[in-house]
């Protein structure tokens, strides 16, 4: 078979409309990834010139850990509604656009204050931890402060399946029927407890056809949002939750965790050399152990993870073609995975440049993947010609 004709046969099914729709949504999304870090830049100018941070209700004279834990979520509630209109445009508006969202204002401006909320009491602890060991540690402190980031993703990711994604979606067990009978083989097959394969009611937020595996230990699990429960094929569900299983199979929650760790070293390590710098620019003069100096401290981080993102995202593509590779091998539906990818095209642009794939893509672009599947589909096809052929691999296609 040709592997390259079938590939721009499923892309060029889209159609040439919604395939530009597809390319000018994702190349807005990469300069929004740009302007975001501005736009968080001149947030935290003003949060700095604000003197919020400095206000008696912050500032707690002789309590370095509660002024540490107030100042971290006066500084992330400050932000928030200063980024609100940009929210607003970037997650609610432009998601309306491009018929990505049919979510009401009115619950979306609920899902943001509550994650406001969250983020700020989560960012608090955190924050009150980390200046401790600013405090105490002395020049190791960054040492200290990338195990607090360790230890604080683990407990974030064991507790968002059970504390946090509950506030937000309506996860479900999978109801009775064909979709529960083809899954459940192959969640046992793969160790997957079947309790732990939900529904959500991701069509709330979003039209955008995904699942996902997230928690870790005892709280994994695999999550299918309602828009592809619903709008998918059984092969195309098979293929999709093999994927997933592949995720949760091959520990990439665990190995993120591990990333990030690394990640935070590097940026806790160059925040103490960048610094001054950015507190200069900021007209920031708290030095760094004080929580007064949080904009300078937050804008040196994200200076340095917006740095990293292309080699965060280059190790996610490497997982997420694991996870695909898995499901072809384990599940076999080439041409499921193939159409389900499609469906996902209409908020990744299938065809992008090599560079902007690198820089941007957190998943492989959709032809890659396709290729990828059709590539072991010609591998993998047991031609039915030869009479005398000997039987078909189990996971093979037929057709
Ligand atoms: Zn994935």
């Amino acid at each position: 078979m040709d592997v390259q004709a079938a590939t721009n046969a499923y892309i060029d099914a889209m159609g040439p409309e919604r395939l530009a729709r597809a390319i000018a949504y994702t190349t807005g999304n990469h300069w929004i990834l740009l302007a975001a870090l501005v736009v968080s830049i001149i947030t935290a100018y003003l949060v700095a010139r604000s003197n919020v941070l400095t206000h008696r209700w912050v500032k707690h004279d002789g309590k370095p850990n509660r002024t540490a834990a107030t100042s971290a979520a006066a500084f992330l509630v400050l932000s928030a509604l200063i980024t609100l209109p940009w929210t607003l445009y970037t997650d609610w508006f432009r998601q309306h656009t491009y018929q990505r969202s049919s979510q009401p204002l009115g619950d979306f401006l609920g899902q943001w204050a509550l994650s406001t909320a969250v983020s700020a009491l989560i960012g608090a602890i955190m924050l009150m931890v980390i200046y401790l060991a600013l405090r105490r540690a002395g020049a190791r402190w960054w040492l200290w402060a990338t195990g607090i980031v360790a230890v604080g993703m683990t407990l974030l990711m064991l507790a968002a399946p059970v504390v946090i994604e509950p506030l937000f979606n309506k996860y479900q067990p999978l109801p009775d029927g064909a979709v529960r009978d083809a899954l459940l083989p192959m969640s046992t097959d793969a160790g997957v407890p079947s309790d732990r394969i939900f529904v959500y009611d991701g069509s709330r937020q979003s039209n955008n056809f995904t699942a996902n595996a997230g928690g870790v230990g005892s709280t994994a699990r695999i999550a299918i949002s309602d828009v592809a429960f619903k709008g998918a094929t059984l092969d195309e569900v098979r293929a999709v939750t093999g994927h997933e299983i592949g995720h949760y199979v091959l520990k990439h929650s665990q190995w993120g965790i591990l990333l990030v760790s690394l990640l935070s070293l590097v940026s806790f390590f160059s925040a103490g050399r960048l610094y001054p710098t950015v507190a200069r620019l900021l007209s920031v003069s708290a030095p760094m152990t004080d929580p007064a100096g949080l904009p300078a401290l937050i804008t040196t981080i994200s200076l340095v993870s917006f740095v990293a993102t292309p080699f965060l995202n280059t190790m996610s593509r490497h997982f997420e073609s694991q996870a695909d590779r898995y499901s072809l091998e384990h599940v076999g539906e080439a041409d499921g995975l193939a159409t389900a990818l499609v469906k996902t095209a209409d908020y990744r642009n299938p065809r992008p440049g090599l560079i902007e794939e690198t820089i941007f893509y957190d998943h492989p672009s959709v032809e890659r993947r396709i290729r990828n599947a059709m590539q072991w589909k010609s591998i993998n096809t047991v031609t039915t010609a030869p009479a005398l052929s000997a039987p078909a691999p189990s996971h093979a296609e037929s057709n």
